[in-house]
């Protein structure tokens, strides 16, 4: 947990009593994702055989084509509220040895959007991936200096039962579309379930480069990928504990998601330890927040500590090798997390990107002010929410992993910290509304210096 300070200040705002205390509707939230609805999401993902993209489509009962068709149903009988549907794509074949998309297929995204009442643009999206894969064993040694060959992939209608990877994920994904579609939020919430995992993060990429494509304002997504299993393969045991990836800078806004969770799950489910992993993603391994990432969208990565790599892309992923109490305490983390920053208000903005002469230029809202010596910080809220109460500036030193110090500043757009370097510190802002739900932090982070040509003789 972090020690932050509150400095109070005489503002015309007052910092709302509630701040930083459980908001009573996400608790309730958080006691109602069942273990029970879980088991059974798992073993009716389980008993579709296989769930590779390249599957039966039209048998009923196994295969891709009747999984997703019983997510979607799914998805449409937990609530009117949920407006449901087919994210499709016809992928074209992928050319190459070891190719995963050997001929052209049809790819599903399932999708489910609960609109947001106030705040409809802001999207916040909780995402797993549905489909699955058995690959063969790796063939040959390779020799010194060489890579090794891509294990083979079998044949697409044998069983890939993929409980923990990524029916863990899914199973999350429709719980919390469950429960949340019986409350009312602000902002939007998008439940995912994404397909083309497997061959190279297809469905979500397409997804993201959708969603860029329109200008969606996603604000984060929290995706989820093999949140089942809580013993590694060596024998290490942890149900305590969960890993939040977040891509670099240290204070990407990706990373600032990854200190949120962190926050909200230390409040909300205190036995519960958020490990931050401040790096993209696993050594050599990938997921569906990275496309997002890619088109420069906020998004982390859940995931158990403990994979067991012995079950995964085999036949042995089944339900009998995953934890139900442990994928329960990673959906409660999602729900927790989303619910709150879906009642809160948007993050805050700290910088501004022109075109100057055909290029883009970023403007961080953070200089030295008129004396040269300050810290002065500005920021923008447009259409600010009826109930904000004010702004948080929080601080902390370079080398620090969380926020140390806050300073709640009232109903102001812009802050000076007297004779304060901005060089040796790292600021941010988020926005507070009357009932304490917090944004993101907005981070103040400096662009890379562009490389100029220099023009020699
Ligand atoms: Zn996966």
């Amino acid at each position: 947990m972090r020690c932050a300070s509150v400095i109070f200040f005489l503002t015309a705002s007052a910092l709302p009593a509630q701040y930083k205390l459980p908001n009573p509707q996400v608790e309730k939230i958080v006691s109602e994702v069942s273990e029970q609805n879980i088991t059974e999401i798992l073993k009716k993902l389980e008993s579709f055989g296989t769930r590779n993209i390249l599957s039966t489509q039209d048998n009923p009962t196994r295969g891709v084509g009747a999984a997703r068709k019983w997510i979607y149903e799914q998805f449409r009988s937990y609530s009117p509220k949920l407006e449901v549907s087919f994210d499709q794509y016809r992928l074209k074949k992928i050319e190459g040895r070891a190719s995963r998309v050997p001929r052209d297929v049809d790819l599903y995204n399932v999708v489910a959007v609960l609109p947001g009442t106030t705040n409809k643009e802001q999207r916040i999206i909780i995402s797993g991936h549905y489909d699955t894969i058995v690959m063969g064993r790796p063939t040959g040694t390779p020799a010194p200096g060489e890579t090794p060959a891509p294990p083979p992939m079998r044949d697409p209608d044998l069983d890939a039962p993929g409980v923990t990877d990524d029916g863990s994920g899914t199973a999350c994904v429709m719980e919390l579309a469950r429960v949340l579609s019986h409350y009312e939020f602000e902002k939007t919430l998008v439940f995912v379930t994404f397909a083309g995992e497997e061959e190279g993060l297809l469905g979500s990429s397409l997804y993201a480069e959708k969603a860029r494509a329109a200008s969606q304002k996603i604000e984060a997504v929290l995706n989820n990928d093999i949140i089942g299993s809580d013993i590694s393969g060596s024998g290490r045991m942890d149900n305590r504990r969960v890993s939040v990836f977040s891509e670099d800078p240290d204070d990407s806004p990706s990373r600032e998601l990854a200190r949120y969770i962190k926050d909200i799950g230390a409040r909300y489910l205190p036995s519960m330890s958020v490990e931050t992993i401040f790096r993209a993603d696993r050594f050599g391994r990938g997921g569906d927040h990275t496309g997002f990432n890619q088109e420069g969208f906020t998004a982390v990565r859940l995931s158990s500590p403990e994979e067991n790599f012995a079950n995964q892309h085999t036949v042995t992923d089944t339900f009998a090798n995953t934890s139900v109490p442990y994928i329960t305490l990673v959906t409660k983390v999602n729900g927790a997390a989303a619910a709150s920053l879906a009642l809160a208000p948007k993050p805050p903005v700290t910088f501004e990107v022109t075109e100057r002469n055909g290029q883009k230029v970023t403007t961080l809202f953070l200089t030295r002010g008129k004396s040269r010596y300050d810290a002065a910080l500005k920021w923008k809220q447009e259409n600010p929410e009826a109930d904000l109460a004010g702004y948080v500036i929080v601080y902390r030193s370079t080398t620090s992993p969380y926020w140390e110090h806050e300073v709640f500043v009232g109903k102001v757009t812009e802050y000076t910290f007297p004779d304060v370097s901005i060089d040796n510190l790292v600021f941010g802002v988020k926005a507070v509304d009357k009932d304490g739900n917090e944004s993101l932090v907005s981070p103040y982070v400096q662009a890379p210096r562009v490389k100029r040509k220099i023009e020699v003789y």
